[in-house]
């Protein structure tokens, strides 16, 4: 017999294994967005590792003012809040932070590989299974110039989405699609906030990807392959090297190495979206 897929406080609490991520749970069955939830929250005092869910949401967003679809009953719509001691600057890295959090959670729950024939990360924040991205991340950020209010970290995962709709079939797929493996998405969202502790943990004590940089790159899709940059100063092709430390991507050119910084950037593969 299936198990039902019940979403809601008690339920994620019961699969929470954490010490601070994700104590503090704040459940909507519908809401405008998980993020929009989160920075309320934030200004009302909620505590570094809220975990804000919803079941459905009515104005998702990805980055640069994308629709996030985002249907009810079949997908995970979640936010963690950060306030993390560390220079606005390095805030960006999070994001990298969090797919690889992700990557790890599927691929220890759906019994996946890192790589082509599993689980992939699209740098810097789509997670992808079969070339198709099952997950999206948009981080956003209050700051005074040398000092952060907030973190936010938003995540829409496609976990047992039965269809994906008709604009979107050629680009993305749910974990259910791609492996035919149901699980409980309150399963999913605790497995993501202990990875995603632990991966926090090794974040702060270099404030930077030192320690996370070699596992986010075995999941890496743009290595060593031909890319096309969406650089709104200009769009040119190079082969994709990797990340450095601080999660910029390393772009071979005409023998030289330029480094990609995540912000306004999109890159393709040579074939198709990945
Ligand atoms: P891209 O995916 O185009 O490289 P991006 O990483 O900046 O860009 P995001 O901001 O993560 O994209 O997400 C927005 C895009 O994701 C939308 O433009 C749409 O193409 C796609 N998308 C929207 N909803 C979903 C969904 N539920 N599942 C998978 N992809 C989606």
């Amino acid at each position: 017999m299936e198990i039902p897929d019940i979403l809601n406080e008690d339920e994620i609490r019961n699969n929470l294994k954490t010490e601070w991520n994700g104590r503090e749970i704040h459940y909507y069955r519908e809401t405008d967005s998980t993020n929009i939830r989160a920075k309320e929250l934030a200004k009302a005092g909620a505590s570094h590792g809220a975990l804000i869910v919803a079941e459905a949401q009515t104005q998702g967003r990805g980055r640069l003012g994308r629709v996030w679809e985002s249907p009810k009953g079949e997908a995970v719509y979640m936010t963690t809040l950060l306030k993390p001691q560390i220079q606005p600057i390095e805030a960006s890295m999070l994001t990298l932070v969090m797919a690889l959090s992700l990557a790890r959670t599927f691929q220890e729950l759906y019994g996946l590989e890192a790589g082509e024939h599993g689980i992939q990360i699209k740098w810097p924040n789509d997670i992808v299974l079969q070339k198709k991205k099952i997950t999206g991340i948009l981080t956003e950020m209050s700051a005074d110039i040398d000092r952060i209010h907030y973190v936010i970290i938003g995540t829409g995962i496609n976990v047992n989405n039965r269809k994906i709709q008709e604009e979107l079939q050629e680009k993305a797929t749910s974990l259910f699609l791609g492996t035919g493996k149901k699980l409980k998405r309150s399963q999913v969202i605790g497995k993501a906030m202990e990875y995603f502790e632990q991966d926090y943990q090794k974040f702060m004590e270099s404030h930077d990807l030192k320690f996370l940089k070699e596992d986010y790159e075995n999941f890496l899709v743009n290595k060593d392959v031909q890319v096309r940059v969406l650089d709104p100063k200009g769009e040119y092709n190079g082969i994709a090297r990797g990340i450095n430390d601080k999660g910029e991507l390393l772009i071979e050119k005409d023998g030289r190495i330029i480094t990609v910084y995540a912000g306004e950037v999109s890159v393709r593969g040579m074939y198709g979206y990945v």
